[in-house]
């Protein structure tokens, strides 16, 4: 394992710092959280930059239009973006870390022709139709059916918690092509534009106030089959070949970005009067932030050992749960500490006292998202139990 950066990791980390110096700096300020056109647009703005400036796609090979840039490059890559508070990817995150990844492995070359410089110029927009009402952990119960009629497949049913879904362009899809096979076995992975006839996108506003996913009511949609991605009922395989990719690196930035969070609580706590002092002066309270620094710190470690491991072609079995697992629990822990600082402060939306309290009250509420996107912290319990620990399987 190398904690250092190699002469060439240094000199793309300063040409890269250089580069965040001399851009962030002139950035418009970010739109209203709420406001999801805007933000898309402003998404786009940044990623096209990211583009032109060669830092697009910096983990995807160059063969799919990416920089190809090695693991360590890739996280030197978030380390110095979270620094530089440089915009972060979120309506582009299905694209860019489902999507083209998967299109790169297992996609046509008319598919890789059509969607890649689409997903890394920040123009197109994808979103994730994976989840349906029935079938979130225990995915492969989808019920979304997609019968064959020409060269098309005739598709209904409905999908929920589709993040982005009122501002994309095409939506990774999987229906259900046998039913009278066992349930893995029956399912395809399809692309799905998102202005085709029969698609209702109905917004779910969330705790943040914000309409971040979306149920899709599918009537009758007709997609064709040239859009399928891997063969007819293979689409479990493919399920995880896209999964592979979030369970990587999907979560380092945004831990990064906790990183920040924390040290604003520190400001926060160290401008709020409490008894003859501030909040701050209180011992319990600098414990307890203590904690979370050590284990954000042992998390960005343990992120490093994993990516060096993986360069080395070992990644270890149940890794991506458990940072997962850790991550989760952490940020629900520092929103609980975030609470207690801000007290009264801690029930508005908005700025209180010319400090920035309302990114802390929605990083508590995101922390009940972060333990069920991606896989619930039960799931990835049961698959650091079953795979890493050798316990019994779940029936
Ligand atoms: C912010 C956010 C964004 C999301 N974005 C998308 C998206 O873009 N596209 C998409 O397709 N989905 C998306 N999801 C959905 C997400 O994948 C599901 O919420 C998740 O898989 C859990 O499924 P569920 O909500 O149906 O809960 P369920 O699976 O019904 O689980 C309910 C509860 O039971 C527990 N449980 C279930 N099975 C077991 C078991 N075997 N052992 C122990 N406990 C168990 C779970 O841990 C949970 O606490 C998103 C979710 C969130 C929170």
């Amino acid at each position: 394992m190398h904690l250092r950066d190699t002469t060439e990791e240094a000199a793309f980390r300063a040409e890269l710092r250089t580069w965040l110096a001399e851009t962030v700096p002139q950035l418009p300020p970010e739109p209203d959280h709420a406001d999801w056109p805007a933000r898309r647009a402003y998404e786009a703005r940044w990623q096209r930059m990211l583009f032109d400036a060669g830092y697009a796609g910096i983990n995807w090979p160059v063969e799919g239009g990416g920089k190809g840039a090695s693991p360590g490059e890739h996280l030197i890559y978030l380390e110095e973006a979270s620094a530089a508070h440089a915009p972060e990817v979120t309506v582009g995150f299905v694209g860019q870390m489902h999507a083209g990844p998967t299109l790169i492995a297992e996609g046509t070359p008319e598919q890789k022709a059509h969607h890649l410089r689409g997903i890394l110029t920040g123009e197109h927009v994808w979103c994730q139709g994976f989840s349906e009402p029935e079938a979130g952990s225990d995915l492969a119960s989808l019920r979304t059916r997609a019968v064959r009629d020409g060269d098309h497949y005739v598709v209904t049913g409905q999908k929920i918690w589709t993040s982005n879904a009122s501002v994309a362009d095409y939506c990774e899809m999987l229906v259900r092509t046998d039913p009278d096979v066992p349930k893995h076995k029956g399912i395809t992975w399809l692309i799905m534009p998102m202005d085709l006839p029969g698609i209702e996108v109905r917004p779910l506003v969330t705790a943040v106030g914000s309409a971040e996913f979306a149920e899709l009511f599918l009537d009758e949609v007709r997609i064709p089959v040239e859009n399928r991605v891997g063969d007819e009922n293979d689409g479990w395989r493919v399920a995880n070949v896209t999964l592979s990719f979030e369970r990587g690196t999907g979560f380092v930035r945004e831990m990064l970005d906790t990183q920040n969070l924390m040290h604003d609580l520190v400001t926060i706590a160290q401008a709020t009067p409490k008894g003859d002092g501030t909040a701050w002066d209180d011992p319990g309270l600098r414990r307890d932030l203590g904690e979370i620094a050590a284990e954000l710190d042992a998390l960005w470690a343990y992120t490093k050992r994993n990516v060096s491991a993986g360069a080395r072609g070992g990644l270890p079995m149940g890794s991506g749960s458990a940072f997962k697992l850790s991550y989760a629990s952490v940020v629900s822990r520092l929103g609980d500490i975030a609470l207690r600082v801000l007290d009264r402060a801690s029930l508005a939306m908005d700025d209180i006292g010319n400090q920035p309290t309302a990114d802390q009250v929605r990083g508590r509420l995101h922390a009940f998202a972060v333990s069920l996107g991606g896989g619930t912290s039960q799931i990835q319990q049961n698959i650091i139990a079953e795979r890493v620990l050798g316990l019994p399987r779940e029936r």
